[in-house]
């Protein structure tokens, strides 16, 4: 019970494991919200990878092979403290912390879009974990932009092993028709919110039943994305 409660109503910042009087009111310390590791300026415009070379705009992969989705906007690496955030908010559910990750939206380019669509989770899992956390982040994403927000335009139909046990053309695979969009979205431009892009595969099957269903163009916002050292 003791740990519940420390989970809820820490004592000690629960990312870095030191005292903080600002626990009351975020559900991590200050200093814990500052270190996260930004990504750099320099990213490929389609799927935000940090590119190597300067001058360029795109990387190889999207080069190579056009995603469904037109660009990603991340903010911060997915790792230190903002991994560590992402963890405490999905597995251990401290749901406090959609509304501090979704401000740090504020601070990134949010693409024009007339809907806002988080990346759904199956009925099955949804009832293993009780939110889906990129609701909760594509809510307050709504609420500050006035975008609206719509939980029922894209469904997950099908159940997929966690992603982060499989490589990426396994990934690929157990991902394909996965997701469907129940309603026509023609002529629209949609915002797909998700916690963490790894190698945007999730993103890219999202955005595919999207355009399938008519949509105009679609968009990635992430609060943070992998980024391959
Ligand atoms: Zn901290
Ligand atoms: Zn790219």
């Amino acid at each position: 019970m003791e740990r519940v409660l420390g989970i809820f109503f820490p004592s000690v910042c629960p990312v870095c494991k030191k005292p903080s009087d600002e626990l009351a009111t975020s559900p991590i310390c200050g200093v814990c919200w500052a270190n996260m590791s930004r990504l750099p300026t320099n990213v490929c415009s389609v799927c935000a990878k940090p590119l190597e070379v300067e001058g360029i705009t795109k990387c190889g992969d999207c080069y190579a092979e056009k995603p469904f989705y037109y660009t990603v906007r991340a903010y911060a690496e997915f790792t230190g403290a903002m991994k560590e955030a992402v963890h405490l908010f999905k597995f251990s559910g401290v749901r406090r912390l959609a509304r501090p990750l979704a401000e740090l939206f504020k601070t990134i380019e949010i693409p024009e879009a007339d809907l806002i669509v988080p990346v759904p989770l199956t009925k099955k899992r949804l009832t293993e974990r009780g939110f889906n956390q990129s609701l909760l982040l594509a809510k307050a994403l709504s609420d500050f932009t006035k975008i609206p927000l719509s939980y029922d335009t894209l469904l997950k139909v099908k159940e997929t092993p966690h992603q982060t046990s499989l490589s990426g053309v396994d990934r690929i695979k157990s991902l394909k028709n996965a997701f469907v969009s129940a309603v026509s979205v023609k002529g629209k431009s949609i915002a797909v919110v998700d916690d963490v892009l790894t190698t945007g595969a999730t993103l890219n099957e999202c955005a595919k039943a999207l355009v399938k269903a008519g949509a105009r163009d679609v968009a990635g916002i992430v609060a943070a994305r992998t980024v391959l050292q």
